[in-house]
């Protein structure tokens, strides 16, 4: 098994960690940036391919310091290829913009949901970012990762008893959600001898769509308290010895273009603050939640997490000071913006069908269980031929999956130029909500995931096998033995 290669001949694209200063400025001066030669370093989400995306010597894709077409290679196709120091530069943008421009302390929370694995968690967590999971098994991950108990919280509409109890014991914030968790806690956590520490999740009324959003009393939502209830829930936490209240928390959507419902979300919750304050409750946290969008297509042009940090710790800071409070903690709980623009996913073209006409489909060696984000939201992305990507453009073709489906496409109508079967096709943009929401639609195993950095690739995620995915089939024994 091969865990770790060094391509021959593959000089660092960047220096020490990745975001050596004069190494990326070199790298944006290269003739070898395919397409953005005004790549924002400092903000990955307002690029298309990850920042270290330059091309070798003979215009070939180069992430990492890695041959994409060699990547493809050693590890096969599909692969989930990550680069390390896009990621690195989204965390250290979240951290040291809420450091300059929010004047209380902050922490910026990975919502681990966008992609969860080892290598992440140790790479957010030694960022000095915390994280927030939605499970036991986005919770064990974060532990095992090396994230710190207490920099982390557990979110989830409908939490088990064992969600609730490992949280507790394990010393991690619980988001409470609704009565639901309330009854559970009242069961597990008296148990635990101290206090339990708790956020409090309430809809805000402000609902976003990428592109617009409204303002409404309540939503019709399935996460969190409905505003009406906020003021009975903390009546009734304050009765309850065994809880400490110390924050509330929001969410109000992702991939999100606009900063103005951020602005109006400050206001909501420091209302919320001061009610729950009044009540007794300590609170020293405001969670506004994540949302910020990327840019997956030309024409995204998406905030930088600098605009969305100042816009969001200023508002807060300022809502606050209004209401004379005391300014809290402030946590946000970014996904998409930190993991997505860091991953590209390289597949193999195979077979090809022309309908006079009408269309022609070039299909590639996975699809919607890798990526279910074209076929559930109907989400655009960008491709490039690996080893061509200076290729001009000879055709429109639909690019589809190998499933069983006919709305199994990962990029429609797209120009490309005219590719042969075995040739690597590299999508952008895929670093969140791909592989945490990937399947095993057909019976298809799960690609493996790389990490790449300075010409090092380290494999973070095996391939899974097709043997691997009957290992929790049970075949009773009437039904006769397996041959
Ligand atoms: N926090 C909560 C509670 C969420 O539900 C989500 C995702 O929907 C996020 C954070 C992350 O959002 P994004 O990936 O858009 O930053």
């Amino acid at each position: 098994m091969v865990t770790s290669v060094q391509p021959a001949g593959h000089g660092p694209a960047t220096g020490g960690d990745g975001l050596d200063p004069a190494a990326l400025a070199d790298a944006q001066s290269l003739p070898g940036r395919p397409f953005e030669a005004d790549c924002d370093f400092l903000s990955p989400n307002r690029n298309l391919a990850p920042v270290t995306t330059r091309l070798d010597g003979e215009d070939r894709l180069m992430v990492g310091g890695c041959r994409l077409s060699d990547l493809a290679r050693i590890y096969g196709t599909p692969l989930y290829v990550l680069d390390e120091a896009s990621l690195r530069a989204a965390c250290r943008a979240y951290r040291q913009a809420l450091e300059t421009v929010y004047p209380g302390p902050s922490l910026a929370l990975y919502a681990s949901k966008a992609n969860s694995s080892l290598a992440i968690t140790a790479l957010v967590a030694s960022e000095g970012l915390g994280l927030d999971a939605v499970s036991a098994g986005e919770l064990l991950t974060a532990l095992q990762g090396g994230m710190p108990a207490e920099r982390i919280v557990l979110h989830g509409n409908n939490k088990s008893r064992e969600e609730l109890e490992l949280a507790v014991t394990r010393g991690i914030t619980v988001v409470v959600d609704n009565w639901h968790d309330l009854e559970l806690l009242a069961q597990v956590a008296p148990g635990v001898g101290r206090p339990v520490r708790l956020m409090l999740r309430f809809t805000p009324g402000i609902e976003c769509h990428t592109h617009e959003y409204i303002r409404t009393g309540h939503l019709d939502s399935k996460f969190g308290f409905d505003p009406d209830q906020l003021e009975s829930v903390l009546r009734h936490l304050a009765d309850c010895p065994w809880a400490l209240l110390d924050g509330l928390h929001a969410h109000i959507g992702s991939q999100i273009f606009e900063l103005e419902p951020h602005r109006d979300l400050a206001g909501v919750m420091a209302d919320a603050l001061a009610l729950a304050r009044s009540l007794g409750h300590p609170c020293r946290d405001l969670n506004v939640g994540g949302g910020l969008g990327i840019r997956y297509i030309a024409t995204d042009d998406p905030p930088s997490i600098q605009d969305w940090v100042r816009t969001v710790a200023t508002a807060v800071a300022e809502a606050c000071t209004t209401r004379g409070l005391e300014l809290p903690r402030l946590l946000c709980e970014p996904g998409r913006s930190l993991v997505a623009p860091a991953g590209v996913t390289l597949y193999a073209i195979g077979s090809r069908k022309a309908i006079p006409d009408l269309r022609t489909y070039i299909s590639v060696d996975g699809g919607m269980s890798d990526n279910p984000r074209p076929i559930t939201y109907q989400s655009q992305y960008t491709a490039l031929l690996a080893d061509r990507p200076l290729a001009p453009a000879e055709e429109a073709v639909t690019v589809a999956g190998k499933h069983c489906e006919s709305g199994d496409v990962l990029l429609r109508d797209v120009s490309l130029p005219a590719a042969h079967a075995g040739e690597v096709l590299a999508v952008f943009a895929t670093g969140a909500y791909n592989a945490s929401m990937s399947s095993n639609y057909n019976r298809i195993p799960r690609p493996a995931a790389v990490l790449v950095h300075d010409g090092i690739a380290d494999l973070v995620q095996r391939r899974e096998q097709p043997e691997d995915l009957l290992r929790f089939d049970v075949l009773p024994v009437r039904l006769g033995p397996v041959q």
